[in-house]
């Protein structure tokens, strides 16, 4: 039996590494599930976290664009693709794939010489005169290695076209105050160099003086009339407003200045009662009659009428037989210091701000203001306004 003894001690041994073998095979099994679900695991929190962070992006009001390591396009935000008008997937291009924006691809080469750049502004070259600024920086990893790059822009287009209305504004008003003061100190110097010596010249140097006086209070007046209603500092004090009457009173301030052209006023308002401020509402009424007087034609007649809207609003016009207004002009009558003829306006006494001023005050009722016009046969100023309630 002896010899048997390594033949069974051999079967023992391989029994035991096969036994071993599958033991450790599904050890090795076990490991590898773990492994796999814990790599499943991770994708799943990354993807997780991806897309909270790509919720969070896009709720950002400003444009976001990372880039990866090699200048591809990793991410963009929704903000991104609105500003840049984009509806298909960016993720793998470059900028100028992307985007056709030289600019940005230097302004790219800059961020990486000089690490960041802020505040960097330009001009879409679209027709709508779109501005951005934007913000970038380069990302690091650990090692302090470039591992991305990140894009912040921002849409600067209305804060342009605010500091471009400021700048026009200011340099109007400029040129309004200086015409008339230069013509004051012109006199002045005139009169004290000699010429209040004689009384004759000297009276009507000083009516030149006092009629340019006047127009700088004027238009000091209608500025802060102006500053006020666009501020909204302004507050109506809402009554009911008969507009016939009111229509009536300010034709009789006016009555002596259309006297001196002919000019027939006439009131055809029926009797409406408006929900207006009466003080706002006069100046609207004077402005436009005002106006229809100065631009009408000499032996003229202006009109004053209105009636009751289908939506309850009340409809006033204005209506003279005067040269009328361009129609390109009709529109642009409304805006601030624009005139059709300058020279006519600044010699009728006028500051460029009455229809500016009328919009403005209609609009702050919740009316709206247009005008119409047939070149060479009148023009037509037309303003909407609330009905008292329950009138
Ligand atoms: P202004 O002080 O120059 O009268 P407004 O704002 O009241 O300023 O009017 C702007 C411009 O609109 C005027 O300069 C004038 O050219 C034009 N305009 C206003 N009303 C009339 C009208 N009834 N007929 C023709 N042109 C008018």
């Amino acid at each position: 039996m002896w010899f048997l003894w390594p033949i069974i001690s051999l079967a023992a041994l391989a029994g035991l590494h096969l036994w071993w073998r599958a033991k450790f095979n599904a050890q090795q099994a076990q490991r590898a599930a773990e492994i796999e679900a814990s790599r499943r695991q991770q994708q799943q929190t990354s993807l997780e976290a991806q897309a909270q962070q790509e919720v969070l992006f896009d709720s950002m009001l400003e444009g976001l664009l990372l880039l990866d390591r090699s200048r591809k396009i990793y991410l963009v935000n929704r903000a991104f693709k609105n500003l840049f008008g984009i509806k298909t997937e960016l993720r793998g291009k470059t900028i100028v794939e992307a985007l056709r924006l030289h600019e940005l691809d230097e302004l790219l080469r800059r961020v990486e010489a000089e690490q960041q750049v802020l505040e960097y502004e330009f001009k879409l070259p679209d027709l709508n005169e779109r501005w951005l600024q934007v913000n970038a920086a380069v990302i690091k990893n650990a090692a302090g290695e470039r591992d991305g790059t990140i894009l912040v822009f921002r849409d600067l287009t209305r804060i342009k076209q605010l500091e471009r209305t400021r700048e026009e504004f200011v340099a109007n008003v400029s040129h309004e105050l200086r015409t008339p003061l230069s013509l004051i100190k012109g006199y002045v110097e005139t009169l004290l160099d000699g010429a209040r010596d004689n009384p004759e010249v000297g009276e009507r140097f000083l009516k030149i003086i006092e009629r340019n006086t006047n127009r700088l209070d004027l238009l000091i007046q209608d500025l802060l009339t102006i500053s006020a209603l666009e501020s909204g500092r302004m507050k109506l004090d809402l009554q009911p407003v008969k507009l016939r009457a009111l229509a009536d009173k300010v034709l009789t301030l006016l009555h002596s200045k259309a006297e001196s052209k002919n000019t027939q006023l006439v009131n055809e308002l029926p009797e409406l009662t408006a929900g207006a401020d009466a003080n706002r509402l006069d100046q609207v009424f004077t402005n436009l009659v005002d106006n229809a007087i100065k631009y009408g034609r000499a032996n003229g007649a202006v009109v004053v009428g209105g009636k009751q809207l289908a939506d309850g609003k009340l409809e006033v016009f204005v209506r003279d037989d005067g040269p009328g207004i361009p129609p390109e002009a009709l529109t642009r009558v409304f805006e601030r210091f624009y005139r059709v003829d300058k020279a006519r306006s600044r010699d009728q006494g006028g500051t460029g701000l009455g229809l500016s001023i009328v919009k403005h005050i209609v609009q702050a009722h919740g009316g709206e203001v247009r005008a119409e016009s047939e070149p060479g046969k009148g023009a037509t100023f037309f303003f909407t306004v609330p009905a008292a309630a329950g009138g």
